[in-house]
């Protein structure tokens, strides 16, 4: 008799201990993204409250490797294998918001890497495009933002130096790695009015984020500040 009870209890307890670990598990999550959003991007100048509310939701820690997990939210950028990294969270929010995305619009991303600057962009707009050139990035990116459930984000594994034309023109550019210069086909590709922003510079150099604009069909080109992003590369 005793024994009937205290098998489902024993359950009920397992099940309550899973929960309750489970619940504050991502509850730390939450709490440390609530501070990167706090102090690395609001504190330094983001304003757009979509940008704001986009990097609020978007699970930082399922876009980086189990070994670097504890630097999900760190100030910095963190490695995701083949040599290539997910961008520091306010070079992320910094390029999100100098794009100025509206609602209804469609983006190209350049460089999927992990699939996060995708999944933010695609908590603003519906009509999120990405390439990644190294095909096993590609691949488990496009599985990650599935099972996240970021579903309509597109991604293709190519050289993303000739664009998407299939889907062109967009509405904005955002391109994750550094390239030496500003691929023409991404030019012809962007939207006239439409913005690209792009890290432009040699490897081993200073590199500029640049705002690119299209107005009355002329490039208008800025510099924004000094990064450090990992080189543009070219398939065969
Ligand atoms: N946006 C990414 C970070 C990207 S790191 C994120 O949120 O995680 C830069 C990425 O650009 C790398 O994955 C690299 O493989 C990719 N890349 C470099 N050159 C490329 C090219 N020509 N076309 C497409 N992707 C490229």
């Amino acid at each position: 008799m005793l024994k009937k009870v205290s098998a489902p209890k024993t359950l009920q307890v397992l099940l309550f201990i899973v929960l309750t670990l489970g619940f504050s598990y991502q509850d730390k999550f939450k709490g440390l993204r609530f501070d990167m959003v706090k102090h690395q991007i609001k504190e330094r100048g983001i304003k757009d409250s979509k940008v704001l509310d986009a990097m609020s939701k978007v699970p930082r820690h399922e876009f980086i490797p189990k070994s670097y997990i504890s630097q999900a939210y760190s100030d910095h950028p963190v490695p995701i294998g083949y040599g290539q990294t997910i961008s520091q969270p306010y070079i992320v929010a910094l390029m999100t918001e100098l794009v100025d995305l509206q609602r209804g619009e469609k983006v190209l991303e350049i460089g999927t890497g992990s699939g996060y600057q995708a999944a933010v962009l695609a908590e603003i707009i519906d009509s999120v495009y990405t390439i990644e050139i190294i095909k096993e990035l590609g691949h488990s990116s496009a599985e990650r933002l599935k099972n996240i459930g970021y579903k309509k984000v597109k991604v293709k594994i190519a050289d993303g130096y000739y664009g998407w034309k299939e889907h062109s023109p967009y509405d904005a550019i955002i391109v994750t790695a550094a390239a030496e210069h500003i691929p023409p086909p991404l030019i012809a590709q962007l939207k006239e009015g439409g913005k690209m922003i792009i890290p432009v510079g040699h490897q081993f150099q200073v590199q500029n984020l640049v705002l690119v604009e299209k107005k009355d069909g002329k490039i208008r080109s800025k510099s924004i500040i000094p990064v450090r992003f990992v080189p543009f590369t070219r398939g065969e």
